[in-house]
């Protein structure tokens, strides 16, 4: 009897610790500029909660391999907003879906924690904690701000924006740009790299596929441009 309680103690701690296992390197938490989410062919819809402010917003905490590669839809939990309840609000104001037509953004939080959460080792509630807390904590706006970097419509130089981000992380990020309308590049993502802690910034093991360099725009947002939860599709030329 003692044996077969060992045994099936054993059997639960081995299953427990393959459960709880971070298979991955470290996290990109990839933030995106509205303006450029929206200056694009296929446009933007503002989330029902309302249009985002002009600033970064978050796209996603996605665990990744120091060989470029990365896991996906890992399994376990499905998503479930109820055990976001405290965390709704700042998730509806940091984390807004732009994609079309306007929704309450569940379906792209769910994507995130579906295809990327599930294989951080975190809980649904402190995976989402996790990127709102990065999110808190390291102003990008504020920074290329501060060093005279704005969403202007203006054109600035790929490393000029990385080391103002620097100043702010501490580390140099990934810059990924998209093209606008008129096949003009401009300022979409920046990828910062983040230990499997989920908290700690940490220089980049390799920097993500097809980065931008030479200059580029900084779109112009307006977040007031048009009202926020219809379902027409928000370009920032309109
Ligand atoms: P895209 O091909 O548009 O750059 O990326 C499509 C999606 O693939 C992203 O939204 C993300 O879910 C995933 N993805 C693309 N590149 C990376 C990467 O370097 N690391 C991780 N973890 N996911 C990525
Ligand atoms: P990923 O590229 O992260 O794998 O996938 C993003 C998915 O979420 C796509 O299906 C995209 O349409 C949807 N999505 C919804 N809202 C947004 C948004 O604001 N930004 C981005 N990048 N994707 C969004």
């Amino acid at each position: 009897m003692a044996s077969k309680l060992l045994i099936a103690f054993l059997l639960g701690a081995i299953s427990m610790t393959v459960v709880s296992a971070q298979n991955f390197d470290f996290f990109y938490f990839v933030q995106q500029w509205p303006g450029s989410y929206c200056d694009t062919d296929s446009g933007c819809c503002f989330p029902l909660s309302g249009s985002p402010g002009a600033q970064f917003g978050i796209h996603g905490l996605w665990p990744n391999y120091n060989d470029g590669g990365y896991p996906s839809d890992c399994g376990g939990d499905s998503f479930d907003p109820n055990v976001l309840s405290d965390v709704l609000t700042d998730l509806n104001r940091e984390w807004g879906s732009l994609a079309c037509p306007s929704s309450d953004s569940e379906s792209f939080w769910s994507h995130e924690w579906t295809k990327h959460g599930t294989c951080s080792g975190f809980s649904q509630h402190d995976y989402f904690k996790a990127a709102l807390n990065l999110y808190n904590q390291y102003d990008l706006t504020g920074g290329l701000a501060a060093a005279g970097i704005n969403p202007d419509g203006s054109q600035y130089k790929v490393e000029d924006i990385r080391n103002a981000l620097k100043s702010v992380l501490g580390q140099l990020p990934g810059i990924q740009c998209n093209k606008d309308q008129s096949g003009n590049r401009q300022l979409y993502q920046v990828y910062v790299c983040v230990a499997t802690d989920g908290q700690t910034v940490i220089q980049c093991p390799v920097f993500p596929k097809n980065e931008c360099k030479g200059s580029v725009e900084f779109p112009v947002y307006q977040s007031n441009s048009a009202a926020s939860s219809d379902a027409n599709v928000l370009r920032s030329d309109l």
